[in-house]
């Protein structure tokens, strides 16, 4: 990997999309940094009495395009340019979607597993107290993120509640649906992925009955491995951080997420599924048509690329691709469909979450789905022409999909040649 950080490999995108765009210096300018990243210690009471305090970070990236959205991470590893680098990658998401959002990311560093679960309230409830005027439902709208769910977002969307004296449920998406949350959310990530692959099928090279390997079998990689089984295809291979599995012949997904569910690794289950351990990395190189990367960023790199055999890689984690590896793929022919269209139904249903809060009226489930398709196939269809269009790869027509609309925004709001007239 190079010595460029995340936030400067990201910013390469930026710079790809705009040699494709007339646009105005001004935007590329102001898109180049952050608009503000608070960073804060946040201490509690932990159960024996003690106190320890935890880093944590809110980064607003940019709002021309309406209040920024972004969810909040609770990771050990947690850092401010990793902040920053996925708020940039949230305003590039809302703009491809035509969300009327800007980009925001949050997070604390912290090992969740370590906490017992009144330490893990008292933690959530202490970011809201530290950020409660940074957020707000027309200004920033956390979400969760890796180690970070339904439950933890009601503590916060409490929280907030509580300081500012009003039930404000559009502050906070991804709530339990008894506090505001939108039904279809927790496999909305998913299902926007599933619902790209499916509509561009034909175009991707893939059969009805394709075979899939998942990288990270958390909420996205499990949510996809279902809907992609329960479509006729088969998932022969599967990850998490302590091991993957494979079995040429299918793996009974339905027996893996239960397992899962109670505490097992995937790994664990290998000799009751019929599958063969394999290394983390070898499930790369597994064959299976379609590669779902479905944990954390940076996984494929110029070391492991070359030994893909997928046709196509769906990204459903959030740069799971460095651009070296990109290159490489784009070499072999393997078609990327990008996070920041892949990923994108979890950030689209955290939309509708929002819309139904603040018009106190909520929809079906049916509803919910068809909105979701609609907008998934109506977004991927127009980047997969750009990509035709100007042969580029689906990551770069993506980038000049989501650029123009950030441009028009920026240009609204007044550049240089509007003032030099
Ligand atoms: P999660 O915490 O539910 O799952 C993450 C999974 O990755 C776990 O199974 C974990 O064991 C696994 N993992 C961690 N390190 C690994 C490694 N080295 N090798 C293989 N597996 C590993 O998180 P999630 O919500 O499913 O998010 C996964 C990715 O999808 C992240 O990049 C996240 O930013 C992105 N994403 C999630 C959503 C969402 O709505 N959940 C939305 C957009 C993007």
């Amino acid at each position: 990997m190079s010595d460029d950080t995340l936030l400067d490999r990201a910013l390469i995108r930026l710079e790809e999309a705009a040699n494709h765009l007339q646009i105005d210096a001004d935007v590329t300018e102001k898109l180049k940094y952050p608009r503000e990243t608070t960073k804060t210690r946040l201490t509690i009471r932990m159960d024996d009495g003690s106190r320890k305090s935890f880093l944590a970070w809110r980064c607003r990236y940019d709002d021309t395009r309406g209040p920024t959205k972004g969810g909040i991470r609770f990771h050990p590893e947690s850092n401010i340019e990793e902040v920053e680098t996925l708020a940039f990658w949230m305003t590039f998401k809302c703009a491809v979607m035509n969300l009327p959002y800007g980009g925001g990311k949050g997070a604390i560093r912290v090992d969740p597993h370590k906490l017992s679960r009144a330490e893990l309230e008292r933690l959530s409830r202490a970011y809201v107290q530290a950020f409660a005027n940074i957020i707000g439902p027309d200004r920033d709208i956390p979400a969760p993120d890796v180690y970070t769910n339904a439950m933890i977002m009601g503590w916060m969307a409490d929280e907030y509640n509580q300081i500012t004296g009003q039930v404000s449920p559009a502050v906070i998406t991804g709530k339990p649906i008894a506090l505001g949350g939108s039904l279809g959310r927790t496999d909305a990530t998913a299902r926007g992925g599933f619902y790209l692959v499916r509509h561009l099928a034909s175009e991707l090279g893939l059969d009805k009955d394709h075979s899939v390997a998942i990288q990270g079998f958390g909420n996205a990689g499990q949510f996809y491995a279902r809907l992609s089984a329960a479509d006729r295809n088969t998932v022969v291979a599967v990850s998490d951080s302590a091991g993957a599995i494979y079995r040429p012949g299918g793996l009974d997904v339905e027996k893996l997420i239960a397992g899962k569910n109670s505490g097992c690794h995937v790994a664990d289950m290998a000799s009751e599924l019929g599958a063969t351990v394999i290394a983390p990395d070898e499930l790369l190189a597994v064959e299976a048509d379609l590669l779902v990367p479905a944990a954390l960023e940076d996984m494929i790199t110029r070391h492991n690329a070359d030994a893909i055999k997928a046709k196509v890689v769906l990204e459903l984690a959030n740069g799971p691709i460095t651009p070296e590896a990109d290159t490489v793929l784009n070499g072999k022919g393997v078609i990327v469909l990008p996070d920041i269209l892949a990923n994108a139904g979890g950030v689209t249903v955290s939309y509708f979450e929002w819309v139904q809060n603040r018009q106190g009226y909520y929809w079906d489930l049916e509803e919910i789905h068809a909105r979701l398709l609609k907008i998934v196939e109506r977004e991927g269809r127009a980047i997969w022409d750009i990509a035709c269009k100007r042969d580029v790869s689906v990551r770069s027509a993506a980038y000049i999909h989501a650029l123009g609309r950030l441009a028009t925004a920026i240009e609204a709001h007044g550049t240089q040649s509007f003032f030099a007239g």
